[in-house]
C-alpha cells in the first residue's frame, strides 16, 4: 500500500436506509475499514448521529435546533453501533468531536493531533465527527466534506476517501443527466464547478457534490489526494487502495 495514513468519510445517505442506521452497510464498512488498518493507518470521519438520533424521538428535521438535538440523541447511538461492530473485529475505537473552527487554533490542532497520533500508533480507529452541539456547519451543509478535508490535511493524512451515493465525479449530474460522464481523475477544480447550487440527493444529505468538489479543491492545493466512490458498493475502493487498481471512483490528485 503506497498511503500511510488515509482519512475514510461516510455520509450519511450511505449509513442511513428508511430514517435508520443501514445495518449491512455499516457492518460492510466496518470490515473495510479493519482490513485497511491492517495495511495503513485510518480515521473514520462518520456522520448518521441525526438519522441515529431519528429512531428515538420523531421531531421536525428542518429546524436546525431539532436536527442539533437529534444529533445529540444520536451521537452515542451511533458509537455504540460502531464499538458493537469493532469489538468483533478486536479493534478499539475511539470517538473524537470536532468543528472545523478547532482547525483555525494552532494550539487545538496541535492538541488533537497529538492524541490521533497517539491512538494511531496503537493501532485504535479514532472515529470523528462534528461536534453538532456548539457547531452547525456541516449539519447545515455539507455533512462533514470540509471537515474530513481539514482532518486529512492537519492529521498528515494522504488521502481521503469519501464514500458516497454517488460512484464518482461526473462531467453533469448524473441523477438529472443519463448522459453525464464519470470523470476518473482530476487534477484541478474549474472555479465555477465550485459556486454551483448544492444538490444533495437525500433527507439526510446536505452537501451534494459541491461541497466534496470545494473538499478536493483543498486538498489538491494541500498536495493531498482524494478518492470519490460509492459507499454501496465498496469493491471500487477495494480495487484501488488493495490491487492498485482504478476502474471506478474519481481520483483528484
Ligand atoms: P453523500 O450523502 O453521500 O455525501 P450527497 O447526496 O450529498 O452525497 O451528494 C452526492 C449527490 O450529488 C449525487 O447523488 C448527485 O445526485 C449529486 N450530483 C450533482 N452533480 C453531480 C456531479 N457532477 N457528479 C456527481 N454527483 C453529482
Amino acid at each position: 500500500m503506497k498511503y500511510k495514513r488515509v482519512v475514510v468519510k461516510v455520509g450519511s445517505s450511505v449509513l442511513t436506509q428508511d430514517s435508520q442506521i443501514a445495518t449491512d452497510r455499516l457492518n460492510n464498512l466496518v470490515e473495510f475499514i479493519t482490513k485497511l488498518n491492517k495495511e495503513c493507518e485510518v480515521i473514520l470521519v462518520s456522520s448518521g448521529a441525526v438519522s441515529a438520533g431519528s429512531t428515538e424521538l420523531d421531531l421536525d428535521k428542518s429546524d436546525i435546533i431539532n436536527r442539533q438535538t437529534l444529533a445529540s440523541i444520536g451521537q452515542p447511538l451511533l458509537m455504540k453501533r460502531y464499538k458493537k461492530a469493532f469489538d468483533k473485529k478486536s479493534v478499539v475505537v475511539s470517538q473524537m468531536l470536532m468543528t472545523s473552527a478547532n482547525f483555525d487554533s494552532k494550539k487545538q490542532t496541535k492538541n488533537a493531533y497529538l492524541v490521533i497520533q497517539n491512538l494511531l500508533k496503537h493501532k485504535v480507529v479514532p472515529i470523528i465527527n462534528e461536534n453538532d452541539s456548539i457547531a452547525i456547519e456541516e449539519l447545515v451543509f455539507g455533512d462533514n466534506d470540509q471537515l474530513s478535508a481539514y482532518v486529512t490535511n492537519n492529521f498528515e493524512a494522504d488521502l481521503l476517501i469519501i464514500l458516497s451515493d454517488i460512484d464518482g465525479y461526473y462531467n453533469d449530474n448524473p441523477t438529472t443527466n443519463k448522459n453525464a460522464k464519470l470523470i476518473k481523475q482530476i487534477s484541478s477544480i474549474p472555479k465555477e464547478e465550485l459556486s454551483k447550487e448544492h444538490t444533495p440527493n437525500s433527507e439526510f444529505a446536505t452537501g451534494g457534490i459541491v461541497t466534496k468538489l470545494i473538499s478536493a479543491d483543498y486538498l489538491l492545493r494541500h498536495n493531498k489526494e482524494m478518492f470519490l466512490c460509492s459507499g454501496f458498493d465498496l469493491s471500487s475502493v477495494y480495487e484501488f487502495l488493495f490491487y492498485d487498481n482504478h476502474t471506478k471512483g474519481t481520483l483528484f490528485r
